[in-house]
């Protein structure tokens, strides 16, 4: 019989790390969970609660203790946990550091006293900042995060990458572009479906409504990592996910209302060229990295949006 691999999942409860973890559940891995569960839901992988391959850590990476034993007699970790909103860093100074770039230090200290030697991050397209080059591909610099959530992730790709030469860790850090699937719960999906759910005639879009940004599906996401980590084996391999195409927030309201089949709603827009500051406007990753190892996505920007409506109104 195959050796179980024996990976650790930091926010395996939440939107993404669920899907991750069905992934990884079903190709037969021994997977742990660490979770303090503040966006993470355990509707998302109540299905595995009774797999004896299967274990939940309620923690928090800011507790260095619990999550220097979770690493104990672990293969891989798959450092998905983050808090990933965005427009948080508007109001909130402190939080992206604590938990992005703290609780990522904290795992890389954890990594490095059990000889955990393999991590893989999940960073994001927000690291380039206002890119002047898009598609914007990985080797775009000068690297200017405009939002304190890029500049955390940015933060976090950096530790990982001098961990990685010094203790001899193995990395794979994905800059995704936007996240969209079932479980969403988070993102301008969730939040037109939101606002339309409480006034169905109208739609409050931030910004101009032009903002045109690329999104993909979560299990094509996955796939993609997946499919990355079988055929890059560098010290550090840093990959864009992306979709091949953009959809505009105006179309993403129209997108929606269609699912919803709602036929009159009147669009108001809060005006400007950004939702909030720290928003990047235009937003499409180069995939070509990808493309050249044999990756593409199948869905369009506008698919997966749609089909996320469609799972999160219950209709898939
Ligand atoms: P999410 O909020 O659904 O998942 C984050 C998970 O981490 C949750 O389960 C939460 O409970 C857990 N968590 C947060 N802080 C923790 C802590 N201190 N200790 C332990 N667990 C903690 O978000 P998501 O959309 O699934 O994002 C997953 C990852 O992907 C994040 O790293 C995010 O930055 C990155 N990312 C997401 C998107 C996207 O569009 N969703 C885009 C780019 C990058």
């Amino acid at each position: 019989m195959p050796v179980k691999n024996k990976i650790l999942v930091t926010g395996g409860a939440g939107f993404i790390g669920s899907h991750l973890v069905d992934c990884l559940m079903q190709k037969g891995n021994r997977v742990t969970i660490f979770d303090n569960m503040s966006s993470g839901k355990i509707e998302f992988i109540k299905h595995h609660l009774e797999n004896p391959d299967f274990t939940l850590i309620k923690g928090d990476l800011l507790d260095q203790d619990a999550i220097d034993r979770a690493c104990e007699d672990i293969d891989l970790i798959f450092h998905v946990a983050a808090n990933p909103d965005v427009r948080l860093g508007t109001s909130d100074t402190r939080v992206h550091f604590d938990q992005n770039i703290l609780a990522t230090y904290n795992l890389l200290e954890a990594m490095r006293k059990n000889n955990v030697i393999k991590i893989v991050f999940t960073s994001t397209s927000t690291i380039y900042g206002e890119a002047s080059v898009i598609p914007t591909p990985e080797n775009y610099g000068p690297l200017m995060p405009i939002s304190l959530y890029g500049a955390s992730k940015l933060a976090c790709e950096a530790l990982i990458t001098s961990y990685s030469h010094t203790f001899d860790i193995q990395a794979w850090i994905f800059r995704f572009a936007n996240i969209v699937g079932p479980r969403s719960t988070h993102g301008i999906t969730v939040d037109f479906i939101n606002k339309l759910r409480k006034n169905s005639t109208q739609l409050e879009i931030l910004g101009d409504g032009m903002q045109e940004k690329s999104y993909l599906h979560v299990l094509e996401c996955i796939d993609a990592i997946l499919f990355v980590m079988a055929k890059s084996k560098e010290n550090v391999s840093i990959f864009n996910i992306g979709a091949e195409d953009t959809i505009s927030a105006t179309d993403i309201g129209i997108t929606i209302a269609e699912e919803m089949e709602l036929s009159d709603v009147r669009f108001i827009y809060t005006g400007g060229s950004r939702g909030w500051k720290g928003d990047v406007p235009k937003m499409r990753l180069d995939i070509e990295k990808l493309n050249a190892i044999g990756w593409k996505p199948e869905y369009t920007s506008e698919r997966s949006v749609r089909e996320t409506a469609r799972a999160l109104l219950g209709r898939d």
